[in-house]
């Protein structure tokens, strides 16, 4: 008999939403190429264009400020890479925003955070002051955090960047569909998604624009997207990418019930295994994370543990390269090691279950260290 997989990890990656899934299927016949005039061409180009219709309309956005790439690894690339003197940025930013301003050798002033993860504006302030920021300069401020789910008040900051003459960039890969992310009332001038977060495919996303502002292109080529992304677009991706747009924004009224499933398994893991806490508790969060800690445990024990009782999630600390560290994410909130390096994150989502909940639940306590040893 085998035991189904029990699927908590939507921040790495969300399930394809079979609707999102159909309409890639139906493009993958098509022969047409988006640039060409023909009527084959001009098929597919129409289904570029009904897809950049949903994604702007789930984030009030102009049709014309979406620019389609292959995710927001390369959208934080190219935004970061192009050309500023000074960039604000905090240490709990993922790593696609740090290493793309380490390659660009950018100037780099990091902003402090609250031990919630949590940038406030009197310290950005300061930080421009002291700094300075001369030339052209950015703030990249994430909307949510991948690991803790805190969400950062960008209209705030972008109020305080724009007063002093910075440009704001935001990367909203974990916010779209989890809660509304209008990008005028936003406030920034740049932001990153990612489809694979809110049910679209993985290997596509989009750089938002403010109309009027002409980041060069990270790859020229042959004039897509406006002159402003060369390459023929990924068609199947960017259908499905736009099917999950228009769910997202039917799904936003789903975020209570999502946070009070989320809020339900926090107090249940907690009572279940003592010395369980809630990084980032404190702070505003997304419906659908949980960063647990609990100190005497090691998070790559515990991720594996969960695995073998089917039941998927991550854990904060990186390891790539097979090496294993300690989050950066946590680092930068100054969490002390023995808590960090014990913390999981469990994310759910529009499909998650109760009954894969109490599955999980049921492997979590079964996490509790053996009190004695059988002789
Ligand atoms: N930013 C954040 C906050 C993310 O969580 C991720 C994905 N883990 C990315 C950027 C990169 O997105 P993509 O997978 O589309 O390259």
């Amino acid at each position: 008999m085998t035991t189904a997989r029990v699927y908590l990890d939507y921040n790495a990656s969300a399930p394809l939403l079979p609707a999102a899934r159909d309409a890639m299927i139906a493009v993958l016949d098509e022969p047409g190429n988006p640039s060409s005039v023909h009527a084959d061409g001009r098929h597919v180009r129409a289904i570029i264009e009904k897809a950049r219709d949903q994604i702007a309309e789930l984030l009030n956005a102009k049709p014309s400020e979406i620019v389609f790439t292959s995710g927001a690894t390369e959208s934080n690339a190219w935004i970061l890479r192009s050309g500023w003197d000074t960039v604000f940025v905090a240490g709990v930013e993922h790593a696609s925003v740090i290493q793309a301003l380490t390659a660009a050798k950018v100037r780099m002033v990091g902003l402090p955070v609250t031990a919630d993860g949590l940038v406030t504006p009197d310290a950005l302030n300061s930080a421009i002051s002291s700094a300075g920021a001369t030339g052209r300069a950015l703030l990249s401020v994430q909307a949510a955090n991948n690991e803790t789910g805190v969400v950062q008040d960008v209209a705030a900051l972008a109020d305080v960047a724009h007063e002093a003459g910075l440009f704001v960039h935001s990367d909203a890969v974990q916010a779209v569909g989890r809660l509304e992310i209008d990008f005028n009332a936003l406030g920034a001038d740049f932001v990153s998604i990612s489809a694979h977060k809110f049910g679209g495919p993985k290997g596509v996303g989009a750089l938002v624009i403010r109309d009027g502002l002409n980041p060069a292109p990270l790859m020229a080529g042959g004039g897509q997207e406006r002159r402003r992304r060369g390459g023929t677009e990924n068609v199947a991706a960017i259908a499905g990418f736009g099917v999950a747009a228009e769910a997202a924004l039917r799904g936003l009224d789903k975020a209570n019930l999502i946070a009070a499933k989320r809020d339900a398994l926090e107090r249940d893991a907690i009572s279940r295994l003592s010395g369980t806490s809630v990084i980032g508790s404190q702070a505003p969060r997304l419906c659908n994370t949980s960063c647990l800690a609990v100190p005497g445990l090691l998070s790559e024990a515990m991720v594996i543990k969960l695995d073998l009782a089917n039941v998927s999630v991550s854990s904060g600390s990186a390891c790539s390269s097979g090496k294993v560290g300690t989050s950066h994410v946590l680092a930068a909130m100054g969490v002390p090691p023995p808590m960090a390096n014990s913390a999981i994150r469990i994310s759910i989502g529009h499909a998650t279950t109760d009954n894969e909940i109490a599955v999980f639940l049921n492997a979590w306590s079964a996490l509790a260290p053996r009190v004695g040893k059988a002789a």
